[in-house]
């Protein structure tokens, strides 16, 4: 798709209320010019979280994250660049320009957005059917029995498709679309004899959204016994796909984020039953299993995902794939064991079932755990042969795990439960290979915990001396932008760490306006800057202590080369002590 023009992208950025944004994810308070609240990417108990909402900027003193609008709605919504453009200048009414776009693009694109109107206008279609037709009365009965109110039907956009074969056909039609255009976003298929029918009939139909809120496809549930099967979805298509897609994430989302933690159930109506009570950070899989591609999207949202999956074998395969596909991610995985043969949607039916399901979410097991004990229920233990292979099977989960207090426990239980000394067994696991790419395993080890996003600068708390006088002399430099040029201009990447260096030659081209040119394909960089620029505003900047920080940082590097030169390079060596004595002697100068 062509790029959006710099022109949209500032009118997105002027329009956009940074406050309001921030505020769907934690409480801000006004503090002279800015705003302060807890931050929505660490876990803390005073605030550290420095919104500017003139510039829109963002800023957290306590883990170091930091970056523009655009960035925050990446960062919270797990989209790329241009999509949080677009979100936000959907949310803020901004209409966007593209920059030239060849025309077969530009052909794409309007036919894309046809096709979406179509699917929005089905959905709006079979929403009023169901409410409306006499036909739908027994699917409003079957809804009303399973305890789902109307308010929670109509957030999801549920309907009724008719039972007649061509309905939404011609319809579709009437309202101005061809038959392949129905065809390609699946609302209508083939017969044999090459006649087009509508494919979902006499079903209760949930359109199923991305992110965004855009409906993408739907899911058909059967209305009657004799229905086979029991659900239909849109076929994969160019909008649709099914391994990508968490049902409901656009309403959960802001939920998910504000507790840090998602709940993923397999059922549509799972998905309306526990928003309804009240567990509105609840999305569903669309299907037994959780896919690569669902954890992923999760992981840039949320730390904990609790797995409330029946508890049946095809479930418990889902988990155990879920972990491999989390190995590395730092996502912390739990399995809520539910009551045999009954869903999250029948337990919310129930009068203490919510808060017989918040008990489940609360004492969720460890993935890991979960699984080990798994494997530990199938064993035969007075069998020889098969209490190896358990063994086999365990260690290597053990391995995957963080050393620490809740592996030596599961060690512990490992051990008890297969008659085994804890040390013989720490021995295997520590021989194994992590085997399933759990939270310890591999990469895993020297990321950054998941609370801490990519590419964030170092925390305050861990800077140098040499980069907070370098930070805070950048930031002087952006406050008095005339004397801060000649600065820059003097500065040598030898007095600078590589962030300071990158962030300098970035200002020497950038200095008039900084935050309206983030290098956003450079996200250490960027947040580095967002937070000069933040520093910027806050902090008091004068021409003097720029020359001392300037002078700090020469010294730093004047004792550098003298290290460097060692005692062989004597004359040098010696030049250069004479250089750092006169300069701390002297007052600081500007021909630094
Ligand atoms: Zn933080």
């Amino acid at each position: 798709m062509a790029r959006i023009s710099s022109e949209s992208i500032n009118a997105v950025r002027d329009a956009a209320d940074m406050a309001a944004e921030v505020g769907r994810y934690t409480d801000l308070k006004r503090n002279g010019a800015q705003m302060m609240g807890l931050c929505p990417f660490h876990d803390e108990r005073s605030p550290s979280f420095s919104v500017d909402p003139q510039d829109k900027l963002y800023h957290c003193f306590g883990c170091g994250v930091a970056g523009d609008v655009f960035g925050f709605v990446m960062e919270k919504e797990g989209l790329g660049f241009s999509e949080a453009v677009e979100a936000l200048a959907d949310r803020y009414g901004v209409e966007l320009q593209r920059e030239q776009e060849d025309p077969r693009a530009e052909a794409r694109r309007q036919a894309r957005q046809r096709l979406q109107q179509l699917l929005e206008r089905a959905s709006a279609y079979y929403s009023n059917y169901l409410w409306e037709s006499k036909e739908a009365g027994k699917a409003r009965d079957y809804l009303a029995g399973r305890g789902l109110a109307e308010g929670t039907l109509k957030a999801f956009g549920v309907g009724f498709a008719p039972s007649a074969w061509d309905k939404i056909l011609v319809a579709g039609q009437r309202a101005g679309f061809t038959v392949p255009e129905m065809h390609s976003v699946g609302l209508v298929q083939r017969s044999r004899q090459g006649q087009e029918y509508d494919r979902f009939r006499a079903r209760i139909m949930f359109p199923i959204r991305d992110a965004r809120g855009r409906v993408l496809g739907f899911g058909g549930r059967a209305t009657r016994e004799d229905q086979k099967p029991k659900y239909v979805n849109t076929a994969e298509t160019d909008f649709f796909h099914k391994s990508e897609i968490l049902y409901g994430l656009d309403l959960a989302r802001t939920a998910m984020a504000k507790e840090n933690r998602a709940l993923v159930v397999e059922g549509y109506t799972d998905v309306l039953a526990l928003h309804q009570a009240g567990l509105q950070g609840a999305v569903g899989v669309m299907g037994t299993a959780i896919t690569p591609d669902q954890v992923k999207t999760l992981s840039g949202v949320v730390d904990e995902v609790i797995l409330a999956l029946d508890a049946d074998e095809a479930g418990q395969e889902a988990m155990l794939r879920a972990q491999r596909v989390a190995g590395g991610r730092r996502m912390r995985l739990r399995v809520a064991s539910m009551p045999k043969g009954v869903d999250p949607a029948e337990l919310m039916a129930e009068a203490d079932g919510p808060e017989r399901f918040r008990g489940y979410a609360k004492d969720a097991a460890e993935l890991t755990d979960f699984q080990v004990t798994r494997v530990l229920d199938r064993t035969d233990t007075a069998s020889p042969v098969e209490r190896d292979q358990a063994l086999a099977e365990i260690a290597p989960i053990i391995a995957g795990m963080e050393e620490g207090a809740s592996q030596s426990e599961l060690v512990r239980k490992v051990a008890d439960r297969l008659d085994l000394e804890p040390a013989m067994l720490m021995g295997r696991v520590v021989a194994a290979t992590p085997a399933t790419g759990g939270p310890g395993a591999s990469e895993g080890r020297d990321r950054a915990p998941a609370t801490q996003p990519r590419q964030a600068p170092p925390r305050s708390a861990e800077l140098t001396p040499r980069e907070r006088k370098e930070r805070a002399l950048l930031a002087m430099c952006i406050a008095l932008p005339e004397q801060g040029a000649s600065f820059l201009e003097r500065l040598k990447d030898a007095q600078l760490s590589p962030s300071g260096r990158a962030a300098a030659e970035f200002l020497r081209t950038h200095l008039a306006d900084p935050a309206e040119h983030l290098p956003r394909e450079n996200g250490g960089l960027a947040a580095l800057i967002t937070e000069l620029v933040m520093t910027a505003r806050e902090e008091p900047a004068s021409e003097e202590s720029m020359a001392w920080n300037f002078q700090f940082l020469e010294e730093r590097r004047l004792e550098d080369e003298i290290a460097a030169a060692g005692a062989q390079d004597y004359e040098r060596r010696s030049r250069l002590i004479r250089e750092l004595s006169q300069l701390r002697q002297g007052s600081p100068t500007r021909n630094g």
